[in-house]
């Protein structure tokens, strides 16, 4: 699996939200490396791919804010190169932030900027690689983003899932990619405010480890293992290196 990751993601000067606290990326980084994975740093995405996702006018609006477009495009960057790695068959989480499950085609909220998912979704159907694609939103709030930017293409399915226990959590997945009878890729909106002692309050770390693994056989049984994952959520900093470990280790395999 590759790991995708650029160092200016540590810089927390583009924003002053949860998502761009200082410490943060570290802590995340902290549980994969060292680690069985080869880092790629990615290269911005252009303002053409973003158009894909997002109005004009907003991705103009954007532009004026130099510090965030510059850590936003990248990270978009970051999930269109997981995406394209993963359709060559090479499993890839993309550790980046600003977040973007709540970047919607005209907007964005939640510390999100853009769509970075979805986007790397619909750069690979522009590409004419993929047709299909099943989306799996472990996040503790919903993708709501993803699904707007997401909405004209029917083939493009995504799943939030909501439990009140992490067993029925983890039956609740299990259940829904079983049933899944066919898709080019699957991607994971890979937030970790779900964590029982984040603002999710429910799953623990090895639930995260089965999360991954359930993507993982998914992938297998359906599109020769085309997968990837993009970090989302995840404010619990001691616990947070630790959560993405486990969960790239079952996503991997
Ligand atoms: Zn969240």
């Amino acid at each position: 699996m590759k790991l995708i990751y650029d160092a200016r993601f540590q810089d927390s000067r583009y924003a002053t939200d949860n998502a761009a606290m200082p410490g943060r990326m570290e802590a995340a980084l902290s549980g994969l490396l060292p680690g069985p994975w080869d880092v790629v740093a990615p290269v911005p995405a252009t303002v053409e791919q973003l158009l894909l996702a997002h109005d004009e006018g907003y991705v103009q609006g954007v532009t004026g804010d130099a510090p965030r477009f510059a850590m936003a495009s990248l990270a978009a960057g970051g999930a269109i190169l997981a995406g394209r790695l993963a359709h060559g068959g090479e499993p890839a989480f993309a550790c980046v932030r600003p977040p973007g499950h709540h970047a919607s085609r005209m907007g964005a909220w939640g510390h999100c900027t853009f769509s970075n998912l979805a986007l790397a979704l619909l750069v690979l159907r522009a590409e004419g690689r993929i047709q299909s694609a099943f989306i799996l939103d472990i996040d503790a709030h919903t993708g709501d983003g993803t699904r707007d930017v997401l909405v004209h293409w029917p083939r493009a399915e995504v799943f939030n899932p909501f439990a009140a226990t992490p067993a029925e959590y983890l039956e609740l997945v299990a259940a829904r990619l079983a049933g899944l009878a066919e898709t080019d890729i699957i991607a994971v909106s890979a937030g970790f405010d779900a964590y029982r002692l984040d603002v999710g309050h429910k799953l623990d770390t090895p639930d995260f480890r089965r999360l991954g693994e359930l993507a993982r056989e998914a992938a297998r049984r359906l599109c020769r293992g085309r997968r990837f994952a993009v970090l989302e959520g995840g404010y619990y900093l001691p616990d947070l290196g630790a959560n993405v470990r486990a969960f790239c280790e079952g996503f991997a395999g």
